[in-house]
């Protein structure tokens, strides 16, 4: 059993601390202090308790119906009691669940009566996507801290701030920040759950960065919120944030939208192209979260090159979109290539580089066209042949790793802090 024991609001009602206990049989899979925070930009002390409770429920029932042990809470709103019970059973249908219950006292109706829409927004592809489908609605643009980034990396969260308040596009746009320990108030017991150790991925971040949204669709009257797709119809693995899931979300009359479901990244990308030519503005894209670049992006892992990529197909100076790079990029992604695949999912965005390859266009040249069409055509063959190729595990030392920093994290920090002050890998 997992009780929530008080919320209490704090620094003029803007942070809002859930304290829990739990069984002793649980109790290491989170943190000592046995506490969630959410920490918003905006006074949330006159939201109804069924709805503040909404950020804790949406972090810890997929915890409990993964180890089946019970919750017990005061108050829940009514649909949201609802939509969590369906999500629970779409859960079930793609992994195998041990139970675990919710108990509640007093199940309540609200009715927030929203207008506006909220685009969640990490500067990426995606959500930029999102906000230019909806500008149109005058969304408030939410960006979370503590789900993408780290809530420790203040370093990395600066630079996107800063890039999107230089950003022409989004000026003028209500925005908002929210911060919270949602992927630090577990230990990595969770992640050991799954083969490649993603938690975050597989399991929490749809329903975590929607149910942060709850507080603020009370003070803020919203009517729907987006999130990004990062995956289409193609894509057939379940993840956590899908739209058969994030479009299950709602609560006092507050839906969730899994937006842009319909176009693959190359799409995004070409309208996000023409969506900033046609203002005459660069866009300052944040796609690379490498914790070993103090810039927007690394501009040379595999995520970046394959971005760059779709830029340069596009007829787009990647410059202007948030990288620094050159026509050293081929050979960048020609040694990411050489790794072989991951996954299923890396393998189909590099596809769509090559599909977009073998669709010709103009390129964007940086000085040479005739080489740089040669090595355009080495990234199309590299992809080519990497499909006939079985995909990497995730490496023994990278399990041996997570395994080091469960049993000994302090040790643990400490060595990796001393590698990061190593500079660069
Ligand atoms: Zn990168």
């Amino acid at each position: 059993m997992l009780d929530l024991e008080s919320i209490r609001l704090e620094e003029e009602g803007k942070k809002v601390v859930y304290r829990f206990s739990c069984d002793k049989s649980i109790s290491r899979y989170f943190s000592k202090e046995k506490t969630l925070w959410v920490d918003y930009d905006t006074d949330v002390s006159a939201v109804p308790e069924s709805l503040l409770i909404i950020p804790f429920l949406a972090n810890v029932l997929p915890v409990s119906w993964f180890l089946g042990f019970d919750v017990r809470v005061r108050e829940i709103d009514r649909e949201y009691h609802r939509a969590i019970e369906k999500i629970k059973q779409i859960f079930e249908q793609h992994y195998s669940l041990k139970g675990g219950n919710l108990h509640c006292k007093n199940i309540i109706a609200n009715k927030v009566d929203g207008s506006r829409p909220v685009v969640l927004f990490s500067g990426g592809v995606d959500s930029h996507y999102s906000f230019t489908g909806h500008e149109a609605e005058n969304p408030l643009l939410v960006t979370i801290h503590g789900a993408d980034i780290r809530v420790a990396d203040n370093r990395q969260f600066r630079v996107l701030q800063s890039a999107i308040e230089q950003s022409a596009l989004v000026r003028g746009q209500e925005r908002h920040l929210v911060k919270s320990n949602m992927r630090d108030f577990y230990t990595y017991r969770l992640n050991l759950l799954f083969d490649d150790l993603d938690w975050w991925g597989r399991v929490q971040h749809g329903l975590a960065i929607t149910g942060l949204m709850a507080p603020l669709s009370w003070t803020h009257r919203v009517a729907r919120i987006y999130i990004a797709s990062s995956t289409t119809s193609e894509t057939d693995a379940f993840w956590g944030s899908t739209p058969l899931v994030d479009n299950e979300i709602k609560w006092a009359g507050t839906s969730v939208v899994h937006d842009g479901y319909e176009a693959d990244r190359a799409e995004k990308v070409g309208a996000l192209v023409r969506y900033a030519q046609e203002r005459n503005a660069g866009l300052p894209l944040k796609v690379c979260y490498s914790s070993r670049t103090p810039a927007l992006n690394c501009s040379r892992c595999d995520k970046c090159c394959r971005t760059i990529l779709l830029l340069i197909l596009a007829g787009a100076d990647p410059s202007r979109f948030g990288f620094r790079t050159s026509e050293r990029i081929y050979d960048d992604a020609l040694a990411n290539l050489s790794n072989g695949y991951s996954s299923q999912l890396i393998q189909y965005v590099w596809n769509i580089v090559l599909q977009q390859i073998k669709e010709g266009g103009r390129p964007f040249i940086f000085k040479d066209e005739a080489a740089e069409r040669e090595k355009l055509a080495a990234v199309a063959r590299a992809i080519g042949a990497n499909n006939n190729r079985t995909f990497t595990k995730l490496s023994a030392a990278r399990k041996f790793r997570y395994k080091m920093q469960l049993k000994y994290p302090a040790a643990f920090n400490r060595i990796a802090s001393l590698y990061r002050s190593l500079g660069p890998e």
